[in-house]
């Protein structure tokens, strides 16, 4: 992947032309274990332990994530932007952004609020999970319609179809897929928190751009 690529998490409507995708259950324990360590800005609309349990979504491939107070040297950093949510024309607007510097930036008007303050639980953990998926190495967005182009997995598996690592947020996928899995396992270890923390892209051009609409 070029250090220009850019994705955005933005949210979709699910589209439903397809069936219910399962969460991905391997037999037996994954063949590597990871702990990620992960810094939250201190915001009210940032809960730590939400952050920390939409990394656990990735848990079926043997990764757990803590909550480090330094920012300087965690793996994955989180970040708050509180300008007002940039609606476009189409209907869709950024949910969140990865960087390539390990960073990933909410964009906190563009989520529904709880009760206490802090951001949708249920989108900020789904969320959270898509964009950390970028920093462990997934930089391509998984095609939701195996009509787009798409890689296929050494074993023949296209990687294409409902997945957490699909371009449009939808709040029915907050889990790996099978399809995640896939992507997975094809990551790019060169630039990848897993293998070396330190994903080797320079920071600047935001690499994840995820998408949500209303
Ligand atoms: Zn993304």
């Amino acid at each position: 992947m070029t250090k220009s690529m850019m994705f955005v998490l933005a949210a979709a409507v699910a589209s439903g032309c397809s069936g219910t995708a399962e969460p991905y259950a391997p037999d037996g324990q994954p063949s590597e274990t990871h702990t990620v360590t992960v810094w939250v800005q201190d915001h009210p609309a940032l809960r730590h332990n939400t952050a920390v349990l939409g990394c656990d979504i990735w848990y079926p491939e043997g990764i757990r994530c803590d909550i480090t107070a330094d920012e300087g040297s965690a793996d994955v950093r989180v970040y708050a932007h509180d300008a007002p949510c940039a609606v476009r024309a189409d209907g869709t607007f950024t949910l969140a952004t990865a960087f390539g510097d390990r960073s990933i930036v909410f964009e906190t008007s563009c989520f529904g609020r709880d009760a206490d303050g802090g951001i949708d639980a249920h989108a900020y953990r789904t969320v959270m999970g898509h964009e950390i998926g970028h920093q462990f190495g997934i930089w391509s967005h998984v095609p939701r319609s195996c009509d787009e182009p798409h890689v296929t997995h050494p074993t023949g598996g296209p990687v294409c179809g409902q997945a957490l690592m699909n371009p449009m947020y939808d709040a029915n996928i907050s889990f790996e897929t099978a399809i995640d899995h896939l992507a997975f396992d094809m990551r790019d270890r060169d630039s990848s928190v897993l293998e070396d923390g330190r994903p080797g892209i320079s920071g600047g051009d935001p690499l994840c751009v995820f998408t949500g609409s209303n």
